[in-house]
């Protein structure tokens, strides 16, 4: 069983006197900053400057500042801009004022694993990675409670990047739900499985064939959407809950029979693990990080933007705006904050 950690053997005092510099107010970044705020801390936001998150973070009574003047600033610098911009941000703006005994810290491996920032090696490197989304991050601790975290450390250089690892985790609500503790190595490798097999990308293919198959059938497209993709949070909360048995206490015995029986008709599961393999290994050897990195550094992100463009013209996600309009659930005022 892997190390797990609580909030009693986090110790906030390791944060004492130390300078936090939350690099980014995206969707993790503005929910480490308000919550090791409110965590009676001293933070500070790195932006770029002109960027539209500036006064939004100023707002929240947050001080700003850019980049560079944040990281000469902070004693812990935390990464929190996008993976693929953080190599040039690092080498520019962050990399000349690292200082002996300070700490770089990361909420995602990529850039350690793959070797796109080299920190020096007087300086403690730690990740502090919740298991979830930016704004659940802050609205449970709004709530009282916490996101369960991944602690690692890849340098300790100061011999305490464990104990102010876990203090800045305890600092932005994640020591309430629990840490376990893991390497940059598997936590990226883990982490990209998940989000490109299961997560993000089995899911959303998943819901869009199922959407799809209704529509052609001559289904009304809001039922389709209703059936395969309205409900998935609804069978996952209970899944969160309490297992799929809980699920499967919760659904029709007849929901149950039809899970047996058509579950593994559309999802052969040796064909799909050999394929599932296939992923994991491109993510082990390099070749999907290689893949992401051009498609930023040398092809400008055409196939990226046009998947972006493809699939918000898709009849689901247009169905799914006129009934989220329609229907009294509405829209999450938490995604409000979110930029980009
Ligand atoms: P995001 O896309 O929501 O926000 C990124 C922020 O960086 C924005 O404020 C953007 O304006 C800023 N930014 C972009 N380019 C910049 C530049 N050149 N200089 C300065 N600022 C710049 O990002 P995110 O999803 O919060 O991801 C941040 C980190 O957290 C990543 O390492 C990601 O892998 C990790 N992470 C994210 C989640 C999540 O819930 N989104 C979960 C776990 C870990
Ligand atoms: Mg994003
Ligand atoms: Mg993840
Ligand atoms: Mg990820
Ligand atoms: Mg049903
Ligand atoms: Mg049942």
């Amino acid at each position: 069983m892997a190390k797990m950690y609580y909030e009693k053997d986090c110790d906030l005092n390791y944060l004492n006197g130390k300078k936090i510099a939350v690099i980014g107010y995206g969707s993790q970044g503005h929910a480490h900053a308000l919550n090791l705020k409110d965590s009676g801390c001293e933070v500070c936001v790195g932006l770029r400057e002109g960027s539209k998150n500036w006064a939004q973070a100023e707002a929240a009574g947050l001080t700003v500042k850019t980049v560079a003047e944040a990281a000469k600033w902070g004693d812990i610098v935390m990464m929190l801009i996008n993976d693929e911009v953080q190599a040039d941000v690092y080498k520019k703006d962050i990399a000349p004022y690292l200082e002996e005994g300070n700490a770089l810290a990361f909420a995602h491996g990529f850039n350690i694993r793959y070797k796109q920032i080299v920190p020096p090696t007087g300086v403690d490197v730690f990740m502090a990675a919740p298991k979830g989304p930016g704004h659940t991050v802050r609205s449970t601790y709004v709530s009282g409670k916490g996101v369960p975290c991944l602690v690692a450390v890849e340098q300790n250089a100061t011999g305490r990047a464990y104990e102010i690892a876990l203090a800045y985790i305890a600092g932005i609500g994640g020591a309430r739900a629990g840490i376990m503790e893991t390497t940059f190595h598997d936590e990226t490798e883990t982490d990209l499985f998940g989000e490109q097999t299961v997560l993000c990308g089995g899911v959303v293919d998943l819901m869009q064939c199922g959407f799809e198959t209704l529509v052609e059938a001559g289904y009304a497209p809001e039922n389709a959407y209703f059936e395969c993709i309205h409900e998935m949070k609804l069978i996952i909360d209970l899944i969160n809950k309490g297992g799929v048995a809980a699920m499967n206490y919760s659904i029709s015995d007849t929901a149950e029979f039809g899970e047996y029986v058509s579950g593994p008709r559309v999802l052969p599961h040796e064909e799909t693990k050999a394929r599932m393999r296939a992923v994991l290994a491109d993510i082990q050897d390099g070749t999907f990080a290689g893949r992401w990195i051009a498609e930023n550094k040398s092809r400008g992100r055409t196939f990226f933007n046009s998947k972006r463009d493809q699939l918000a013209k898709h009849p689901m996600e247009q169905v799914g705006e006129e009934l989220r309009r329609n229907m009294i659930w509405g829209g999450d005022k938490d995604l409000d904050t979110a930029s980009n």
